[in-house]
């Protein structure tokens, strides 16, 4: 960058890019401790996910009280969780509430996105030009893209010819979709799919959904929460979070450590009885953890679900389209519905499985498969999203050197606790992909996250560093031992986004894992992050422009105070 242009510039000491659970956090975090931050954000307000995803229907599979964040006794004890399971326009209005109370909106841009990152060597900084034609500059970039944010729509012929409303999930119009009247097609089964089915049956003329591949899911158990649960829930506030702290999914749910073959069969079915009607995660989370690694015991808890599938659809046809037979549950992220079997026994509901009948082509006025020609006045495209990647695929960020990310992660991604990434200096990424975030009680995760990545910078402030990057050997460990824990789980071989799976994203065709997630859940996650950081940030060279270049890790001994 040239002196002449650099006027233009502005400059900060730390970018964040995104504005949902994370960015909001880290802003609040840096803040704090008087530090020039700012948070870049591309949609036209803050919010993130729940400001994106509108649809009906979508709401938290997470128990609310233990998604909001921790940090405040004060922001603990005035917010009034409605829902067990919260909806999106109270996630949305919490997480405005929390940028208000905080002062956090005035050191928000939208609209901005980053469209390319460079980082300078010889300034120790990085440069980020917006889609406004802006310049920016940083000496610290964090990240905060989330990990369900970049959407795909699927690669079906003649999309672009249909003349009736079409929309992915994500892009849910603000203004709301009357479906009144209306004949409405859904594409995809999906988590997304689960929650907004049942919506829009009740509202539409007619609902047609076509499913390639069912998908298990499991009752959310839904209730409000009256004022003396609130008050029960806030006097508990402390040991819920110690609790979720000591599971592996960031729940209060914890897994039940008896084997599975030690306890009589009758004892389990009694138990996923139990489990089956108790509100979220339980019957995926507090299950056997046999569940995840045997095919026996996996097909066991599979056959129990799909018992009560066939319980609560009337016809026995459809009953068998939507159990799933290629994988078993669990094995994928179990998606939590709201009487969603129960909407294929309305009259006004059809399901069409297009593995048997395939999607030829999408039409003027709907769908075409191989069987039949349908007409539609909506089509709602619920296919899901280019996973936890897709976010940084579509930046352009250039590292030191000849470091291109989009390239050195073209087989997966390659990280450092899943925070750091080898030839990208001062590029933090608090919740990034293998972290301890993906696949846990993502706000828990986030928080852990951002407190650890606030702790390193504030040692490279107080020593006087200016740069700060994971070692090639370091990154080398991390990545094998995620990828080494897929190994002994069965979702290795199931096609989701756990697995870098996306049938409509060239190279996340089924076939190749991508290690995505740390699978070893908070607890271990926290001890190793924990010990990183104790012993002086092993596996993390601290540097500056006087320090001749890079300063060992034991040479700052007391990093950690
Ligand atoms: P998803 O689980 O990836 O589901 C996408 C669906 O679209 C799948 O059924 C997929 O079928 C189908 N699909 C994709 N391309 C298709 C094509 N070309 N033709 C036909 N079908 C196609 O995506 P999602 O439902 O958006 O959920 C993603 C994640 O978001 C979830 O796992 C969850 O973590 C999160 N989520 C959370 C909540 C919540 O409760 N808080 C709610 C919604 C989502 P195939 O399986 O055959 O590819």
């Amino acid at each position: 960058m040239s002196a002449a242009t650099a006027q233009k510039i502005e400059e900060h000491e730390v970018v964040i890019i995104g504005a949902g659970v994370c960015g909001i956090y880290q802003l609040h975090r840096m803040l704090d401790m008087g530090v020039d931050a700012v948070v870049v954000e591309m949609s036209d307000d803050l919010g993130g996910t729940w400001y994106n995803n509108r649809y009906p229907g979508c709401r938290f599979d997470s128990e609310s009280y233990t998604y909001g964040y921790s940090f405040s006794k004060e922001l603990l004890n005035e917010w009034h969780w409605v829902e067990a399971y919260s909806p999106q326009p109270e996630n949305l209005k919490y997480l405005n509430h929390v940028a208000d109370k905080f002062n956090l909106r005035p050191h928000m841009q939208f609209n901005c996105k980053v469209d390319h990152a460079r980082f300078e060597e010889s300034e120790d900084r990085w440069y980020l030009d917006l889609s406004d034609g802006r310049t920016m500059s940083c000496r610290f970039m964090i990240m905060g893209l989330g990990l369900l944010s970049q959407p795909t729509l699927p690669k079906i012929k003649g999309r672009e010819d249909y003349k009736g409303k079409a929309f992915h999930t994500y892009y849910w119009p603000h203004e709301g979709v009357d479906m009144k009247g209306k004949k409405v097609a859904i594409i995809g089964t999906g988590a997304t799919a689960i929650q907004i089915i049942p919506e829009v049956a009740k509202e539409a003329d007619s609902l047609t959904v076509f499913q390639r591949r069912a998908n298990w899911a499991a009752p959310l158990n839904n209730y409000k929460i009256t004022d003396e649960k609130m008050a029960e829930i806030r006097s508990r506030y402390d040991e819920i979070f110690e609790a979720c702290a000591k599971s592996p999914g960031g729940f209060e749910h914890h897994p039940d450590r008896r084997g599975f073959w030690e306890v009589d069969r009758d004892e389990r079915l009694a138990m996923w009885e139990q489990l089956y009607k108790e509100p979220g995660f339980g019957i995926w989370l507090k299950n056997f953890r046999e569940i995840f690694t045997h095919e026996d015991a996996n097909a066991e808890i599979s056959e129990f679900i799909a018992s009560k599938i066939r319980e609560r659809v009337k016809d026995p046809v459809t009953a068998e389209k939507l159990i799933p037979k290629d994988h078993g549950f669990g094995v994928q992220r179990v998606p939590l519905e709201t009487f969603y079997y129960e909407a294929y026994n309305r009259d006004n509901v059809e399901l069409i499985d297009i593995s048997e009948t395939p999607i030829e082509r999408i039409t003027e006025n709907g769908i075409k498969t191989s069987e039949r020609d349908f007409d539609f006045d909506i089509i709602v495209y619920a296919t899901g999203f280019d996973a936890i990647t897709g976010a940084y695929d579509h930046m352009d960020i250039q590292g030191r050197d000849d470091f291109v990310l989009r390239e050195k992660w073209s087989d997966g991604p390659e990280t450092y606790l899943g925070m750091m990434v080898h030839g990208f200096p001062n590029m933090l990424m608090p919740a990034g992909p293998q972290s301890g975030s993906a696949s846990t009680n993502y706000p828990r995760g986030i928080e852990n996250g951002v407190n650890w990545c606030t702790d390193l910078l504030k040692v490279v402030w107080d020593k006087g560093y200016t740069r700060v990057e994971a070692t090639a050997e370091a990154e080398e460990r991390w990545t094998r031992h995620v990828a080494e824990m897929y190994s002994t789980m069965l979702m290795r071989k199931a096609k989701s986004w756990f697995t870098g799976y996306n049938s409509n994203v060239e190279g996340h065709e089924a076939g190749r894992i991508r290690y995505f997630v740390y699978n070893g859940g908070t607890p271990k996650y926290m001890k190793t992050i924990n010990e990183v950081r104790d012993k002086g940030y092993e596996g993390v060279v601290l540097s500056s422009p006087g320090s001749s270049g890079m300063v060992p890790p034991h040479q700052i001994g007391d990093a950690a105070d």
